[in-house]
């Protein structure tokens, strides 16, 4: 069963005026997802997701113009040297970046791939599942683009979000700051504690706007107000600077979602700069990489809950890693978020999440259904990836 083809797909869903957001650094007017898929000689297939950054379409060069070559005709059962094969020859110049992230999608493609083959989802030939279900969280409360020139609007536009985030069943949201100023950001988040009420769980994330001072302020503040934890307060380089905040901050400190494989993982690790590891299955290195980082995680008793930010390929892989995450640590009755993983659910408008996948993930409560079917569990709908594609292309034997 040797791989014959590698096809990859830009999708593009461009956001219509109200739909349009900023996050803490950058505006979207449009959601990109790189898609790969793989064939066997056999006629077997498997999805795969490659990126979680807006540019897209170089991921598909460096797949078809450096990783093509070196996997077609390659046992497709090989997902061990295949990944390290591809890693290891690309060590000089891409240990981090888009070479790992062209990587990603090839590993979550096999691994669904060999699902589908076995009749085993991705869980289940890793070794079993933790859960059968995970407590969702609610990512949103981004900034509107009117936002920007009007602090106040600001403060009402994210009562009313965190309103309805309440009102669908969700018991936990994450919302963002750093786009504005500090002031802003306080009375963002105060509003949405006042909307929600104590005991609600909150988290923010602040896309590594602030430098170490401002984090720290607002750290405090958000700590105060009883947020469960701060995302990537500061730059992804300054690990001395995350792990300080860690010590002089009551809040949980979370990242690692612009980290690259168990290397750059362990950096974080090592340092003690988080307290919630967060690797994102389409850049860290795929679903392979993802189940050696939470081992590294295991090791410095350190809880993961994986970034999730694109298409519902991408979902899907996540619930798969997210099924073998143990509790951290065991208890008789475990719970999350103390020692139980939670799941990132982006609330954004995004066709490329909902509508890619038959079925889509719908909520329970506040529970998302880990997939029980073959390989990632789901269904890709070809005729949604054929409306989104803006740009195909093949590599085969
Ligand atoms: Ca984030």
């Amino acid at each position: 069963m040797q791989i014959d083809r590698i096809e990859t797909f830009v999708l593009q869903a461009p956001l219509s005026g109200g739909q349009r957001f900023y996050s803490s650094q950058a505006p979207f007017s449009v959601r990109n997802s790189l898609i790969v898929k793989i064939t066997t000689s056999d006629g077997a297939i498997g999805w795969g997701e490659s990126g979680v950054s807006m540019p897209v379409s170089h991921l598909a060069t460096y797949i078809h113009e450096v990783l093509a070559p070196r996997l077609l005709g390659v046992e497709a059962d090989q997902i061990n040297p295949i990944w390290h094969d591809l890693y290891g020859f690309s060590r000089d110049f891409g240990r981090k970046g888009a070479s790992v992230d062209a990587l990603s999608g090839i590993d979550i493609a096999l691994w669904d791939l060999r699902g589908k083959v076995l009749d085993s989802s991705v869980h289940a030939l890793m070794g079993g599942a933790h859960r059968s279900s995970v407590r969702a969280y609610a990512t949103g409360l981004y900034y509107h683009p009117e936002d920007l020139s009007d602090a106040d609007g600001a403060v009402a536009r994210i009562r009313d979000e965190a309103a309805r985030f309440l009102d669908s069943g969700f018991s936990a949201i994450k919302g963002k700051v750093g786009l504005l100023s500090l002031e802003n950001d306080i009375r963002r988040m105060t509003a949405v504690r006042e909307v929600v009420g104590d005991g609600f769980l909150l988290m923010t994330d602040a896309n590594h706007a602030y430098n170490r001072h401002t984090a720290r302020r607002m750290g405090e503040t958000l700590q105060d107000l009883d947020y469960y934890w701060f995302e990537e307060p500061v730059v992804p380089e300054d690990i001395a600077g995350c792990a300080q905040l860690r010590q002089q901050l009551s809040i949980a400190i979370a990242g690692g979602e612009c980290e690259y494989s168990r290397w750059g993982m362990r950096d974080l690790l090592e340092a003690e700069a988080v307290d919630i590891l967060q690797p994102d299955l389409s850049a860290c290195g795929g679903l392979s990489e993802g189940r050696n980082i939470l081992a590294l995680a295991t090791a410095w008793h350190t809880p993961v809950c994986c970034h999730v930010w694109g298409s519902g390929i991408a979902v899907a892989a996540a619930l798969q890693l997210t099924a073998i995450i143990p509790p951290i640590p065991h208890t008789a009755s475990p719970r999350a978020p103390e020692n139980e993983p939670m799941f990132e659910f982006d609330r954004t408008h995004n066709p490329l999440r909902d509508d890619l996948v038959d079925g889509g993930f719908a909520l329970e409560g506040d529970q998302l259904r880990i997939p029980q079917d073959p390989g990632l569990g789901v269904q890709i709908d070809e005729s949604v990836l054929k409306s989104f594609c803006v740009s195909h292309r093949e590599s085969s034997r």
